[in-house]
């Protein structure tokens, strides 16, 4: 089978490379990948230099749908000829977290890599079966970006009626932010550097779209439209004190990203007379994301889809990604 990998740890560029077909041991599953979705994540691999010598080659990619080809032994939950998505979350099965949940906090969190192959070898406990009506492509696009927002949201106990703000609204989680708080019932506002993008983020269903950077203007325009029950963060920076000053009483802010910056400032004074929660949270359940493919087949959810790449042109996927022209998910399609 074919991968697409890192070779060196100092280049984003993906080398393809033929590997043999993996065998499941007990408890996985061989998915034969349809759609691998890219996420960020996938080159802060190399860029926070998160891998070893001895790591390489490795193949990155933690989105993926398809059919299972294969099971080992003690597998019954999915059998051969099943279309399914990945649930990228790989936890210990003990802590308090992974026994009361929510196991997305285990305490030795992990995620899933490997996606941008052929075939991938996964823990079948993990694989999330799709209903008919759910294509491939949509589903590969739900684990990281939706199941993330997703969590996001429901942390910051988004209800119906709520204004919910997304800095950043046309990035993956962005969008998801937008499109799952329009689907809770909550009334959206997001921003973007870019008019174009901001249009496309607009028919997705986002209700108040401002074009601007500047987090001085932005405050403004937010202001203009009114207090914020919600902001979901994945930007880190200057838009964390941006996002906190626009909340109501007791509002929330649930931050899942730093691109903008890791270590903002906030000013602590708005925050305790205001009673403001600021919430930490990365990626979301196993159940977050079987509801996502359930709003997906009833056709509530439809994930805003960029381009696709076949596997020999991941490197073209990766750099599209980098230089953020597009938006909605980039896929791979491995079979293409
Ligand atoms: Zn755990």
């Amino acid at each position: 089978m074919r991968v697409a990998a890192f070779t060196t740890d100092d280049s984003t560029d993906l080398e393809i490379l033929d590997r043999s077909d993996p065998t499941p041991a007990s408890g996985q599953a061989v998915v034969r990948v349809e759609a691998a979705a890219l996420n960020h994540r996938d080159l802060w691999t190399i860029r926070d230099d998160r891998l070893e010598r001895d790591d390489l080659p490795f193949v990155p990619g933690g989105d993926l749908a398809g059919t299972v080809v294969e099971t080992g032994p003690d597998v019954s939950r999915v059998g051969d000829g099943d279309r399914v998505v990945l649930c990228p979350l790989e936890s210990c099965g003990t802590c308090r977290f992974c026994r009361e949940g929510p196991e997305n906090m285990c305490e030795a969190y992990s995620s899933y890599d490997g996606a941008f192959a052929e075939r991938a070898l996964v823990d079948a406990s993990r694989l999330v079966r799709l209903p008919d009506s759910v294509d491939v492509a949509d589903a590969a696009a739900l684990p990281i970006a939706y199941t993330t927002a997703y969590r996001m949201l429901k942390r910051g106990e988004t209800a119906a009626g709520d204004r919910v703000f997304v800095p950043g609204a046309t990035g993956g989680v962005g969008i998801a932010a937008v499109q799952l708080a329009s689907l809770l019932g909550a009334e959206t506002v997001g921003t973007s550097r870019s008019a174009t993008k901001l249009e496309r983020v607009a028919a997705a269903g986002l209700d108040h779209a401002i074009h601007s950077s500047d987090p001085d203007e932005i405050r403004d325009a937010v202001e203009e439209i009114g207090d914020v029950d919600v902001t979901i963060n994945h930007l880190g920076g200057p838009y964390t004190r941006l996002g906190a000053d626009v909340l109501r009483t007791n509002g929330a802010m649930v931050v899942c990203g730093r691109t903008a910056g890791r270590y903002p400032e906030i000013d602590a004074r708005d925050l305790y007379f205001g009673h403001k929660r600021i919430l930490g949270s990365t990626l979301g359940t196993q159940p977050d994301l079987e509801r996502l493919v359930s709003f997906a087949a009833d056709g509530r959810l439809e994930p805003v889809l960029a381009d696709e790449y076949p596997i020999a042109e991941a490197t073209r996927a990766v750099r599209a990604m980098d230089e953020r022209e597009h938006v909605g998910k980039l896929l791979i399609r491995p079979q293409a």
